[in-house]
């Protein structure tokens, strides 16, 4: 017995027939004499849809009106998964985040919780209902409604997971865990137990796409445990806690490709002191994210600089390094779209020795070309040629073994 939340996206609500099982799923925990505290998203779609019925009515729409509009979807999904909650006869209540009092701050459209006042939720609870609350939507200082950008609703389960000191916070979506990479791609990937919150977070902004970064460094920050499993199924999901509890690791745990950069290489430009900084800052400035970098000399006091970023900022980011190019008297600027990025990720890859080069190898062996290399503690990353991102992905998850199960139920252990 304890207090759970637990979060159900889009897909999981998608239908009707999908809320009526997500009803039956909390009504199994509640019976268990549990306190249930279940966050959704909008149902399918619908966000998407709404944002289409904004872009279609305005280009430069007010982003207090668009939260307003917004959140409807939420609203939609919380009062139809209770009423399928009533209906099988147990005691449910919805909340709009202004309801539940989720403090935001004024940024509309991308709000962050400052606060959660849970009184509102005690007294239901107490009250002996299941409590649903609209995911990804807040409340600002006038009592207007926000929104926490796009996947929001992971960050409002984890944030009302830390603020009820709940002793389970658990994410279903259509995907049943977290796995060493993307089983379309290796099917013989496998799903882990356990992966630590940094892991998670690169895998997260590697492109794993199953849980908002954003919820998983409020998790960290909070030690709270979040359980990733899939609402269609009963089958055991993933743990994503802190690196401490595992005794054993094996260097890698997972791979990922993320196909979202561009590369961009300045050639000719001077080599001074300053010139990085201000390239860099420019960009920084116009909130343009840099990734990868490396500088090589070339002649006649010039150097190379090359860079990635993501191809969301493309248009921003080629403005400003025109701008900063002609300034600088760069020779040339090349911007490359066909890359992909390969990243090894692994808690315990700091303390073994050989495992960056072991990836390097293989990408040798299968004569794809290594264009750039960043490493952190628990990642190496190579930017490759974009047609061989499938085959670097399984050529890396074969060396590494992490398709076999008991390597990887080991490593976890
Ligand atoms: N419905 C919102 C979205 O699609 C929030 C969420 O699903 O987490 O982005
Ligand atoms: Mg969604």
């Amino acid at each position: 017995m304890g207090l759970i939340v637990q979060k159900y996206g889009g897909t999981s609500v998608a239908t009707l027939a999908r809320i009526k099982n997500v009803a039956d799923r909390v009504i199994k925990e509640y019976k268990k004499g549990n306190e249930i505290i279940v966050v959704v998203s909008a149902m399918g779609d619908t966000t998407d849809q709404l944002i289409k019925l904004i872009k279609g009515i305005s280009s430069n729409p007010n982003p207090r009106e668009v939260d307003m509009l917004l959140t409807t979807g939420e609203q939609v999904s919380i009062a139809l998964l209770s009423m399928a909650i009533h209906d099988k006869g147990f005691p449910a209540i919805s909340l709009t985040g202004s309801q539940v009092k989720i403090q935001t701050d004024d940024r509309h459209n991308q709000a962050e919780i400052m606060k959660i006042d849970n009184s509102r939720l005690r007294t239901e609870l107490d009250e002996g209902k299941i409590v649903v609350v609209a995911g990804f939507q807040g409340v600002n200082s006038q009592d207007d409604f926000t929104t926490l950008g796009r996947g929001g609703s992971d960050t409002t389960t984890v944030a009302l997971a830390a603020a009820m000191k709940a002793d389970r916070c658990e994410i279903y979506s259509d995907v049943e865990g977290i796995y060493t990479t993307d089983p379309r791609i290796v099917p013989e990937a496998h799903k882990l137990e356990y992966i630590s919150y940094d892991e998670m977070l690169e895998m997260a902004n590697l492109g794993a796409e199953v849980l908002h970064p954003r919820a998983v460094e409020l998790a960290k920050y909070y030690n709270l445990k979040l359980y990733i499993a899939s609402s269609f199924n009963y089958k055991p999901g993933t743990i994503v806690r802190g690196v401490e509890e595992m005794e054993k690791r094996k260097n890698v745990t997972g791979v990922t490709r993320d196909e979202d950069e561009v590369k961009i290489t300045m050639q000719g430009v001077p080599d001074q002191p300053g010139v990085a900084g201000r390239l860099f800052t420019a960009l920084a400035e116009h909130d343009v994210n840099v990734d990868m970098i490396i500088q090589n000399l070339e002649y006649n006091n010039m150097n190379d600089i090359t860079f990635t970023i993501n191809k969301e900022n493309l248009v921003r980011g080629k403005k400003v390094i025109h701008e900063i190019a002609s300034k600088l008297g760069v020779k040339k600027i090349d911007i490359d779209k066909n890359v992909a990025k390969v990243s090894i990720v692994g808690a315990g890859m700091i303390s073994t020795p050989g495992t960056a080069a072991k990836m390097f190898q293989v990408l040798g062996e299968e004569e794809i070309n290594i264009q750039m290399i960043t490493t952190s503690d628990i990642k190496v990353s190579c930017l490759i040629e974009k047609k061989y991102a499938e085959q670097a992905v399984k050529a890396i998850h074969q060396v590494f073994e992490l398709g076999n199960a008991e390597d990887v139920e080991e490593k976890a252990r």
